[in-house]
């Protein structure tokens, strides 16, 4: 059975979704005002692969993640590249689509844009408002924590903790520091009308809505990075509280930070790295492979050697899986079956809370046995075992065989039992240029 590490429970869970088989799953998406750097990556790559293996395991996943297109930082740098805040994010949402791509992810079920959801975000701030978790002061619309048990429930923090960390607020109409903003009233860039004037409403607000809307009922799975846990989703999870009078999801899940050599990756050092300048230098399932082969709790320390490394360990899986797919191809071997011991092992490592550390260790000795093997029918189950788990972690390297290299490699065969050096030279030579020696 599957096991998942629960960030609420702060446990290790048996995963019981609510539905039998059903599995909807919602993961904070990215604030499109910027391209993606490589911490974003980390989430957008390991809920691919949750949502690849939970359906197959056999659940239909609904997986749901965010845009968010409203944002101070949106408004901010549309007015100084003189550009409308759509034409920002639009551009900005394509760049993170073709980036989801092209780190080797399949694109959520639903992308929702916050500005769609707009006039459901209005209608719920003023429900808030009536029943009394929500008021309004001058400058917009407060959410009051004390509406709600347990706040800090996900962060385990108590008021007293929580409010020891808020600076002095400028805002005194506020009734607790703690309360958080769901409508901000402004005229400054993009802006709505609402019966507590004209402003935009907030992110915690954004997800918190989108999460109602969309799948009206407690979700099974919410993701995000471990940086979200407070105050996002603790502002998240209080608005669902209060609203809807229930929990927002049965588990949590939080993937770690990534550090960029041993420093917090943080603007203010200027030492962002994007994942469109990784991706021009080096492979992206290489990369991928780098994320995954660090368990999703753990942060990893990003260093352009650890990157080098990875990108050899891939080049090596690729090698043994070419000449495997070359010999089953010179030998007309049929690769359809899996080895079901190998494939048992995976989905024993897999339950143990995702562990793709030691996935990757089953997958090494695989290739070890792979490159000893000689019962070619063995060869193509291990294989194909090979290829089913890599489909699942988005990493299966993408090759064809095509007639003519099968051609020109039988006759290298054939020149080099004939003692024809020089033309077994050529032909390895051409064959080496298309990747195949
Ligand atoms: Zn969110």
């Amino acid at each position: 059975m599957l096991k998942i590490y629960n960030t609420m429970s702060q446990n290790i869970e048996n995963f019981k979704p609510h539905n039998k088989n059903k599995v909807n799953m919602y993961v904070c998406g990215p604030t499109v005002y910027g391209d993606i750097h490589l911490g974003n990556a980390r989430p957008v790559i390991f809920f691919d692969v949750v949502k690849r293996y939970l359906s197959f395991l056999g659940y239909d996943v609904r997986f749901v993640s965010n845009i968010t297109d409203i944002d101070d930082k949106i408004i901010e740098k549309a007015k100084a590249l003189k550009i409308s805040e759509k034409e920002l994010t639009d551009d900005y949402t394509k760049r993170f689509i073709d980036m989801t791509l092209s780190l080797g992810s399949y694109l959520p079920d639903e992308l929702p844009k916050a500005t769609e959801f707009v006039d459901y975000m209005i209608e719920y701030i003023d429900q808030l408002i009536k029943q009394g978790s929500a008021y309004q002061t001058s400058s917009g619309v407060y959410f009051r924590v004390d509406s709600v048990n347990d706040y800090g429930i996900l962060s385990k923090q108590n008021m007293d903790e929580l409010n020891e960390g808020v600076r002095v607020d400028l805002d005194q109409e506020k009734e607790n520091p703690r309360d958080f903003s769901i409508w901000k009233n402004t005229t400054e860039g993009l802006n709505y009308d609402s019966p507590w004037g004209p402003g935009r409403p907030g992110w915690h607000t954004e997800c918190a809505v989108m999460n109602h809307k969309i799948f009206s009922t407690e979700i099974d799975i919410h993701g995000g990075g471990s940086d979200l846990k407070f105050p996002h989703h603790e502002n998240e999870i209080a608005q669902t509280m209060a609203h809807d009078h229930h929990h927002l999801a049965k588990y949590w899940m939080h993937v770690g930070r990534l550090n960029v050599d041993e420093v917090k990756m943080s603007k203010s050092i200027g030492n962002i790295t994007l994942v469109k300048d990784l991706l021009e230098a080096y492979e992206p399932y290489a990369f991928r492979l780098l994320m995954i082969n660090h368990h999703y709790r753990q942060p990893i320390n990003y260093t352009h050697d650890l990157m080098i490394q990875f990108s050899k360990e891939y080049d090596k899986i690729k090698r043994t899986l070419k000449k495997a797919f070359l010999t089953l191809s010179l030998e007309n071997i049929d690769i359809k079956d899996t080895d079901q011991p190998t494939i048992d092992a995976f989905i024993e490592i897999m339950n143990q809370d995702f562990n793709i550390p030691n996935v990757m260790t089953l997958i090494y000795e695989v290739l070890k046995q792979m490159n000893k093997e000689k019962d070619n029918h063995q060869l193509a189950k291990l294989y194909q075992s090979v290829k089913t788990i890599l489909d699942i972690l988005g990493i299966m390297p993408l090759y064809t065989l095509e007639d003519e290299t099968l051609v020109m490699y039988r006759k290298w065969e054939e020149a080099r039992h004939q003692k024809n050096f020089q033309l077994a030279d050529q032909l390895r030579d051409q064959l080496s240029k298309r990747g195949w020696m």
